[in-house]
C-alpha cells in the first residue's frame, strides 16, 4: 500500500516530537509542510533558506533518523524553500539535500544521499599537470553580504586585501573567535573573491575535521603521498576550524609539511579557529609559531549597531518586512551569536508564513524566548530611568520632579516608551515607577513618542542613541 507524503511526514513528526522539547518542535518542525513523496524521497517545504540552514545545522541527524525509521534505508530528503510572497521578485527554489547547500554543512550524508555514497575523493584526479580542483567554496558567503563592523574590521580588510591585491603580507591569515561570529563566512568570502578575480587559481576550502578524515583514510590506503601532492597543488588553501588538529599528532605532521611547502611557494594560507594560537592545546609548538607568522585577527561579538545592520540586511535579502521595534528588540536580545540572530529571524518568518501570525513584539518575545534558554534579567524601569536621565544630563531629582520643562517631560516620556518596549511591566507599574503618573498618562506618552519617532528624524535618533546605551549597558 502506497503511503502519501502526509502520512510519512506525520510518522516522522511523531518520532521527532518524542526527541525534542515542545518549543523546538513547535518552532522548527510544526511549520514544515510535506510536499511530495517519490520513490523513497520525501520533499518538504520550509519558509526560507535560513530555515533550511538551521535545520541542516541543528537537526540533520534527527531528521535522518526519523526518515530512515519511517522509509527504511536509502531514504532521501529534499527541501523546497518557499520565499515570503511579500517579495514578488523571488521565486520558490528547490534544492536537494545532497547538493551543496548554502551553508557549511558539507559533511558526507550517506543515508540522505540515498545509498551510501561518499563524497568525491579528491585523490582520484589524475595527472601532474596543473589541474583544476573543486574549490568546495560556499558561493553564498561573500564580502557583499558580510556586514562590516568594528568587531570584524581587521579580519575583513585583511581578507579583502588578500583577495584583491594578492599581497602575501598576511600569510597565513589566522582568524579566530567564538561560535557564530562569521569565521566560516569570511574565510569563504576570501576564496570566492579570489576565484572571481582569478578563475584559474586553485582555491580550496576544507574544514580541519574533513582534512583529518581525509588524511586518516589516505594513510590507511597507503596514499599518503597522494594526499600531500593534492594539497601541494593549491594556490589558496583555506582550512576552517583548525582547532580540530588538537591531539592528532600524525595529521599535525603532514599538515606541517604541507604548510611549509605552500608557504615557501608563496601560496596563500588562511585558517580559522575558535581560539587564538596561543590558547590552542595539544598542537605542536612549531605549528603554533607558524600560525603567528602572518596576521592574527580576532572576530568579536558585534555591537548593537552592527547587529541592527546585519538583521536589516538579512531581511532585505529575504524580502521580508519587519517593524523597526521588532528588529531593535531582536538586536537587543541576541548579542553574541549571529547564527542565533538568523535563527530567531527564521523562526519569526516561519510563524508569520505558516501560522499567519503578525510579526510584532509579542511574537518576537515568544520566539526569542525559545532561543535564549537562560534568559538574562530584563531591563528594569530603574535602569531605564537612570540611563535616560544621564543622557539628558538630568539628576534623578529633576527627572522625578513635577517640572513641565520640555526636556524633563520628554525624558519621562521616552523612559515610559522604553519601559514598555523592554520590560514586562504593566502600564500602571510603568506609570508608578516613572514620574508617579497614572495609566492614562502612560498611554498618552507612548502615543506621543511613537508619533514623534515617525515624524521627527532628530527625535528618532535621540531614542535610538538611548536604546543603544541601554542595550550595551
Ligand atoms: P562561525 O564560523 O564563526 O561559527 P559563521 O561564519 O558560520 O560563524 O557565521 C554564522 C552565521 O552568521 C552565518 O550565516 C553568517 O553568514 C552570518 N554572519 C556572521 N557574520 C556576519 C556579518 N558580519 N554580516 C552578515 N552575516 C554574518
Ligand atoms: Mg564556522
Amino acid at each position: 500500500m502506497k503511503r502519501t507524503a502526509e502520512q510519512v511526514w506525520n510518522e516522522c513528526l511523531t518520532f521527532i516530537e518524542g526527541n525534542v522539547s515542545p518549543n523546538v518542535f513547535d518552532t522548527w518542525f510544526k511549520p514544515i509542510r510535506p510536499v511530495k513523496l517519490e520513490d523513497r524521497t520525501l520533499t518538504i517545504e520550509v519558509p526560507s533558506p535560513m530555515y533550511y540552514e538551521w535545520l541542516e545545522t541543528h537537526y540533520l541527524d534527527l531528521l535522518r533518523a526519523a526518515l530512515t525509521r519511517v522509509l527504511g534505508r536509502g531514504a532521501g530528503l529534499m527541501y523546497q524553500v518557499r520565499m515570503s510572497n511579500r517579495n514578488p521578485r523571488k521565486k520558490a527554489l528547490t534544492f536537494p539535500a545532497s547538493a551543496k547547500p548554502p551553508v557549511d554543512t558539507r559533511n558526507p550524508l550517506p543515508s540522505l544521499n540515498g545509498g551510501g555514497k561518499t563524497p568525491p575523493n579528491p585523490f582520484v584526479i589524475p595527472g601532474i599537470q596543473k589541474i583544476k580542483i573543486d574549490s568546495n567554496l560556499n558561493p553564498h558567503y561573500t564580502f557583499d553580504n558580510f556586514i562590516e563592523g568594528p568587531n570584524n574590521r581587521l579580519a575583513r580588510n585583511a581578507g579583502l586585501s588578500i583577495a584583491k591585491r594578492n599581497t602575501l603580507t598576511f600569510n597565513p591569515l589566522f582568524i579566530y573567535g567564538g561560535v557564530g561570529l562569521g569565521k566560516t563566512h569570511i574565510a569563504n568570502a576570501i576564496g570566492v573573491e579570489v576565484k572571481r578575480r582569478s578563475p584559474d587559481k586553485n582555491v580550496l576550502y576544507v574544514s580541519m575535521e574533513k582534512f583529518v578524515q581525509q588524511y586518516v583514510a589516505a594513510a590507511t590506503n597507503s596514499s599518503r603521498a597522494d594526499f600531500i601532492n593534492f594539497y601541494q597543488m593549491v594556490d589558496v588553501l583555506i582550512i576552517d576550524d583548525v582547532q580540530f588538529l588538537a591531539g592528532k599528532s600524525r595529521t599535525q605532521d603532514v599538515f606541517f609539511h604541507i604548510f611549509n611547502h605552500l608557504h615557501r611557494e608563496k601560496k596563500q594560507l588562511i585558517f580559522t579557529s575558535d581560539k587564538a594560537p596561543i590558547d590552542l592545546k595539544d598542537v605542536e609548538g612549531r605549528i603554533l609559531s607558524r600560525f603567528n607568522w602572518g596576521l592574527t585577527a580576532e572576530l568579536k561579538a558585534p555591537d548593537y549597531k552592527t547587529r541592527l545592520q546585519i538583521i536589516r540586511h538579512k531581511l532585505r535579502e529575504d524580502g521580508v518586512e519587519m517593524p523597526d521595534e521588532v528588529v531593535e528588540y531582536i538586536a537587543s536580545q541576541i548579542k553574541t551569536n549571529i547564527r542565533d540572530i538568523e535563527g530567531v529571524l527564521t523562526g519569526l518568518i516561519a510563524q508569520a508564513t505558516f501560522n499567519q501570525r503578525e510579526i510584532n513584539l509579542d511574537l518576537a518575545r515568544e520566539v526569542v524566548g525559545n532561543f535564549v534558554k537562560q534568559k538574562k534579567p530584563e531591563f528594569s524601569c530603574d535602569m531605564i530611568k537612570q540611563i535616560v536621565a544621564q543622557y539628558f544630563g538630568l539628576t534623578m531629582k529633576e527627572f522625578e520632579s513635577n517640572s513641565r520643562k520640555r526636556t524633563i517631560v520628554q525624558a519621562r516620556q521616552i523612559s515610559m516608551y522604553l519601559a514598555k518596549k523592554y520590560t514586562k511591566a504593566s502600564l500602571e507599574t510603568i506609570g508608578r515607577h516613572i514620574g508617579k503618573k497614572d495609566h492614562a498618562t502612560v498611554v498618552y506618552s507612548l502615543q506621543v513618542v511613537r508619533n514623534l519617532i515617525d515624524v521627527d528624524k532628530k527625535f528618532r535618533h535621540i531614542v535610538r542613541d538611548i536604546e543603544a546605551l541601554l542595550v550595551e549597558s
